[in-house]
């Protein structure tokens, strides 16, 4: 962490005055944390446009966090209100690396700050993974948020699914999967996927974790929200709480502990669906011939080293449905120095370094592709707050580009190439067309989950309107 005692630098005499330019590469929440912190102070002028390669904005807000956690979503409303500012600029459809290179970003900019999140997912490299059926929770995720990217899910012939994976994630798509899907009415899910939850025949799932109870990464409120669902019954396996000692916990974890062992003793008559707790297993196979039908689990334990290790005592359990949520990963933006084991880019409190460790100027960080995909999302306003401070002590010292040298004008740049960003007025434009489509179902908003028909509204503000079948045919 900075030293928010450390002096600052001293205001270089010939510090420019015009305002300087800073470019946010990923409209989530880190990087709309850190457009806020950068707006929110008048010590350095600044203007900032925030990209991303969709063409909607707030990233893992819209299309991480569950549907029937309105309550985070109000996230969004918040971070929304930094696109008040006229110093503020969204610029969705554009792909670091492909529409617009590090070179050009540096070019065009004082200071460029990666808020890229990590898209990719842990795999748990065991036989069997790739198989249909068996699939990252992140897909599932993104599916049910409504990504247009997303791979739709087919649920019909599943009756019991493996949740791997004892964290927030894990809570999530175990909650989606049991939840009554009435309840999901209320959500902004697509009508597509309502309409496969709706229809689903999932009995049993089953949460894996490869140690104790008392390991277990949920925040307690979610593990409570997952164990207090109306209509399922949940079960933890037996000696899941042996030998967990009271003094070894925290707040945290003893919480988790007595909200399963709670659960698990309440009996919940003629429930709709189970929900069970595995501990101290591993998965080290998934069974299937086309597709998925069972999980070899091994019976875990700690060794000396406080590692987990096989025993090599296995059960296997009868699945149709294996979503691992056992973490996500960032991936490499292209041109900017990567570290391949953390997955992140490395960094020193936000300003990246090389992989030696060499500070670049006018290059910055934040979110999980700085520190690793952990923390909930108010985590991110504290460390884009951290990147930020130390992105404008810089530029207070001098440390943009020069004064006199002329910047890039990305858009020219980009329209040259034929490309068109889309800006906050094509959001609203999605916004609206989202809550038309729900205001009919008597919801607050259905999400539209089709690139051509996000494309399509996109088009709706660009001289000619929308493509007719024909131009899409050509
Ligand atoms: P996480 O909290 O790190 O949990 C990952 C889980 O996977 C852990 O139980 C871990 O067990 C297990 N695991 C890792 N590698 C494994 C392997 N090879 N085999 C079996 N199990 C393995 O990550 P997450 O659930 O992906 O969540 C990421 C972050 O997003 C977290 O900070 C989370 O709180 C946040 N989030 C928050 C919310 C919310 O606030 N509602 C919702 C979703 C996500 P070990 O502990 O043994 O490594």
């Amino acid at each position: 962490m900075a030293d928010d005692l450390a002096p600052r630098p001293a205001r270089d005499a010939t510090a420019p005055t015009r305002r300087r330019r800073v470019a946010v590469v990923g409209a989530g929440p880190s990087g709309l944390f850190a457009a806020q912190a950068l707006l929110g102070q008048e010590d350095v002028p600044v203007e900032v446009d925030v990209f991303d390669r969709l063409p909607t904005p707030f990233g893992l807000v819209r299309y991480g966090v569950a549907p029937d956690h309105q309550s985070i979503k109000s996230v969004a409303q918040a971070l929304a209100r930094v696109f008040d500012s006229p110093r503020l600029r969204f610029r969705g459809l554009v792909q670091f690396g492909e529409d617009v290179t590090r070179e050009e970003f540096l070019a065009a900019y004082d200071a460029v700050i990666y808020a890229a999140g990590a898209s990719e997912d842990t795999r748990m490299n065991v036989p069997g993974e790739s198989l249909p059926g068996s699939r990252s929770a992140r897909e599932f995720v993104a599916w049910y948020s409504g990504h247009p990217d997303a791979t739709p899910q087919d649920l019909r012939g599943v009756t019991s699914a493996v949740a791997v994976g004892v964290g927030n994630v894990a809570a999530d798509v175990a909650r989606i999967l049991t939840r009554d899907p009435a309840e999901l009415e209320r959500t902004d899910m697509p009508q597509s996927v309502l309409d496969v939850l709706a229809a689903h025949t999932v009995g049993d799932v089953w949460v894996v974790g490869r140690r104790g109870p008392h390991h277990a990464s949920f925040t307690t409120k979610e593990l409570r929200e997952l164990c207090s669902l109306d209509g399922v019954q949940i079960t933890v396996d037996a000696g899941a709480f042996e030998g967990i000692d009271d003094a070894d916990l925290d707040r945290r974890t003893r919480a988790n502990v007595d909200v399963l062992a709670e659960a698990a003793a309440r009996v919940v008559p003629e429930s709709r669906c189970r929900l069970h707790f595995l501990f101290w297993r591993r998965p080290v196979a998934i069974e299937g011939e086309d597709r998925v039908h069972g999980v070899v689990l091994e019976r875990t334990a700690l060794d000396d080293a406080g590692r987990v290790v096989g025993t090599g005592e296995t059960s296997t359990l009868d699945a149709q449905l294996v979503l691992r949520a056992i973490g996500y990963r960032g991936v490499p933006l292209p041109g900017v120095p990567f570290d391949l084991e953390r997955g992140v880019i490395p960094n020193r409190e936000g300003r990246v370094t090389t992989e030696d460790g060499d500070v670049l100027p006018r290059e910055y960080v934040v979110g999980w592709i700085k520190r690793g995909p952990l923390g909930v999302i108010g985590t991110n306003k504290s460390d884009a707050a951290e990147t930020v401070r130390l992105l404008l002590d810089d530029l207070a010292a001098g440390g943009g580009t020069s004064e006199d040298r002329t910047l890039l004008d990305l858009d020219t740049h980009l329209a040259d190439r034929g490309l068109h960003p889309t800006t906050y007025d094509d959001w609203r434009r999605i916004e609206a067309a989202e809550a038309d489509r729900g205001s009919g179902r008597g919801r607050d908003r259905t999400k539209i989950e089709a690139w051509s028909e996000l494309l399509d509204l996109v088009a709706l503000g660009r001289p000619g309107g929308p493509p007719t079948p024909a131009d899409r045919e050509a």
